[in-house]
Order: C-alpha cells, then structure tokens, then sequence
C-alpha cells in the first residue's frame, strides 16, 4: 500500500493542502480515476460491481495508511456517492439496482447528491412535503429541496418525496433515484459567509424519473434515509481522528510560531484540544470494534458526530485567537472544502483557519444538529423520557 501511494502520488506531496485551491479540483478527478482503475475506491464492495473485494478490517487499514500521507480516497461528491447512496444500494437495491448504479458510480458517469432537506423540514424531516405522484410509467416530482451540498456537480440526486399524504407522516414516504438533467430540475447555488457556494436550493418542477426509481419499497422510504443516515462507514472512526489530529499538529505548530504558546491560558486551551483528539482516538477504536464484529452503525453513530463537530468548534475558536488580529484579514489559501478540517498539508494561511472555523459551525448542523444528537442519545440510547413534542 505504501508502495503503491509513493509510486501513484506526485514526487512532491505534502497532502491535498500543499496543492493550490485552484489545482484541487482536477488533482481529485485524475487521482479518482486512479483509485478506480485499482480498486480502491471502494475497497471493501463486491468486485463484481467495481469495488476492491477486501475485507473490512483491509479496507479500514488502507484508509489508515491513505489518511497518514494525506492522501484522499475519493472526489468531492463521493461523501454520497460511496459512503451514502453506493452503500445504501448494496443494503437495499435489487439485483439490477446495483448492477445498474454502482458501477457507473464509481466510474464517475454518475455524480450523486441527496435531497432530503427542505426550507421546511430539516431536523423534522417526516415533515418534507415534495410531492411525487404517479403518472403512468413515470413519478412526476413537485417541491423544493435546500442545502444540497454539490448539487451543481451532480447529476443524479437521491430524494426523500411525499408519495402518500394520506399515511402517517413516517409512512407515506418514497425514496427516489432522480436524473437531474432535465428541464424540471433547476439548481441555484446558496453563497455561503466565505463567498463560496458549496450548497444549493434544488427546485423541481414536474421533474420526473422512471416508476421503477424507487429505493425499497414504495411508501417504505423512511428505513432506506434510516439506513442512509445511520450509515456511517467503518474508516471513517479510523480516519477521522488522524485529520483532527494533524490539524492538532498544526495548531500547535501555529502556536509556537506566534509565541502565544507561552501564553498560560492558551496553553491550558491547547492540552484541552489535545486531550480532546485522544479521546476521539479511542471512540474511534471503540466503533471500530464494533463495526469489525458485524455490528451496523446505528443511533450510537450520534456519539462520534456530536463529538467531533462540537470540540471542532472550540479548536477552531482556539485557532482564530492564538492567529488574533491577522483573523480579521484572511490571507492566503483557503480550505478546498467545508466539511471537517482543512486538507491534510494545508499552510498554516490565516484564511485556512478562518474558513475551517467557518466550517465548523455547519458540521454541528449538517448529518443532525448538536442538539438532535442529544436526543437520539439520551432517548434511543439512554432511554430518557422522549422529549414533548
Ligand atoms: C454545511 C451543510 C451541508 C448540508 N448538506 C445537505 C445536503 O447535502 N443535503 C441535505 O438534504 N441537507 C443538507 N444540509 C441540511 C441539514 O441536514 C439541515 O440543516 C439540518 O438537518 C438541520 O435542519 P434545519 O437547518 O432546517 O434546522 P432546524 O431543524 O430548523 O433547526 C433549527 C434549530 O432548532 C433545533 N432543533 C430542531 N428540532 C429540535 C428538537 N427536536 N430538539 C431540540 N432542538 C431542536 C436545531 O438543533 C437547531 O438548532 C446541510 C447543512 C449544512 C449546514
């Protein structure tokens, strides 16, 4: 493996951050393109449909030796592509589903983004309200999706409609596969404070998709966004805490460079980070485990994004201190994305930090609010009293 990524990765490489913002974008199509043509994009997928065949345990050793180098396993879209609907597919599609949609997703030919969100269903996601009835051979789709995170690269999307107004509110609910190259679908992108626009509204005007689009069973939706959203693959326990913790390395190394690590009281912050990051190693080594002896990420998935996103926060908040006034003038490369830390290698830029910190505050929103977490944790965990409605 080591092999194989000194040989495939540039003779210069620091991590995807020591790349220009500019150059990240076709760096990650032709290293995709790579991953596939060995199969590591997928590990641990059948081969029959493009995965690598590896066993779990292989798979999460490799995406430890990838995250080590700073290496990525995959393009921008592929937080959807593979880790929710490619897996959600293997869980729930046919026979033909999978022979149908996972090779040409990992072949790039299809680019996935979810429509689950709407302006008024976010948290209370029963309460989505896009229409889809069914015309003949077709579902003809009416509503308005929000926040769909690179809705502008995709063109496929997987949607949670209303197909049964009539049905308890859980009940009447499909899962749809829906082509967004056609004329009902129009994307609009949402500016973000940073001036970027990694998110979008999704409008879909009598968009339509074929009747047999559907994922599980017509009405039966709310298991499959269950499954998606419980789905957390078993890498990513491992490889979450090596980014945080490179990302620890480089605050600490920020610190020094400015002096402030003299300072008492950032230095008491510091060890506080630190102590953080060492605690999310070892919930990591702790889903591992359970993962690597079968057991499926479920409502204990809350534990692991409610930690990490809320000490994301306080480490970024650390960051903006300890950089102080040069926080007010960003300068230098910003982060190639919002979601989690910067990229492995970035520069120690002040716009680095400033967009991670920007950053941090959506991933206590995004995959379930901070305080969503809570509930599941304290009521499908703990067995607390359910919260009054
Ligand atoms: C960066 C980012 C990327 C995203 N990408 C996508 C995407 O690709 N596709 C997609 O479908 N969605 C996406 N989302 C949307 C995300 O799933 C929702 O923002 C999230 O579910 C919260 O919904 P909401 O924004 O409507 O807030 P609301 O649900 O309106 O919540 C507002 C506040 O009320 C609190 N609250 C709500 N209900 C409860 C409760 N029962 N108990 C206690 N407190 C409660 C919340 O915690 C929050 O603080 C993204 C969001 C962000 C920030």
């Amino acid at each position: 493996m080591a092999a194989f990524l000194t040989e495939r990765l540039p003779d210069v490489w620091s991590g995807l951050g020591g790349l220009p913002t500019a150059e990240v974008a076709p760096f990650l199509d032709q290293w995709r393109k790579t991953l596939h043509q060995a199969g590591m994009l997928a590990p641990s997928w059948p081969k029959q449909f493009g995965g690598g065949g590896l066993s779990h345990l292989e798979s999460i050793i490799l995406a430890e030796e990838f995250a080590k180098v700073g290496a990525p396993t995959g393009g921008f879209n592929d937080v959807f592509n593979i880790g929710m609907i490619g897996n959600t597919l293997l869980q729930w599609g046919t026979d033909e589903q999978k022979a149908h949609y996972i090779p040409k997703l990992l072949a790039g030919e299809h680019v996935w983004c979810q429509g689950f969100s709407e302006p008024d269903a976010g948290s209370d996601l029963a309460g989505l309200a896009c229409r889809a009835v069914l015309d003949g051979d077709e579902w003809v789709i009416n509503g308005q999706k929000i926040w769909t995170t690179y809705g502008h690269l995709a063109n496929y999307i997987f949607l949670l409609v209303r197909s049964d107004p009539t049905l308890p509110r859980h009940k009447g609910i499909t899962f749809l596969l829906v082509p967004m190259d056609q004329p009902g679908i129009e994307v609009r992108p949402i500016e973000m404070l940073s001036g970027d626009s990694e998110f979008n509204e999704v409008f879909l005007t009598d968009a339509r998709c074929p009747k047999e689009n559907v994922l599980g069973a017509v009405n039966g939706g709310w298991a499959v966004a269950m499954t998606l959203l419980g789905y957390e693959r078993g890498e990513a326990a491992a490889v979450v805490p090596i980014r945080f913790r490179e990302e620890f390395d480089r605050l600490a190394r920020l610190a020094r460079s400015t002096g402030a690590n003299q300072d008492p009281t950032i230095r008491t912050r510091i060890a506080d980070c630190y102590t953080r990051v060492e605690i999310m190693r070892y919930l990591g080594m702790r889903t591992l485990t359970a993962y690597l002896t079968g057991h499926e990420p479920g409502p204990d998935a809350a534990i692991t994004k409610l930690y990490w996103s809320e000490y994301h926060k306080v480490v970024t908040e650390l960051a903006l201190d300890i950089l102080g006034a040069a926080a007010m003038t960003p300068e230098g490369r910003w982060p190639s994305t919002s979601i989690q830390t910067d990229d492995p290698g970035a520069p120690d830029d002040s716009a680095s930090w400033v967009g991670t910190f920007y950053a941090a505050r959506g991933g206590t929103i995004y995959a379930g609010t901070s305080q969503v977490q809570r509930n599941i944790i304290g009521e499908r965990m703990l067995g607390l009293p359910k919260e009054p409605g």
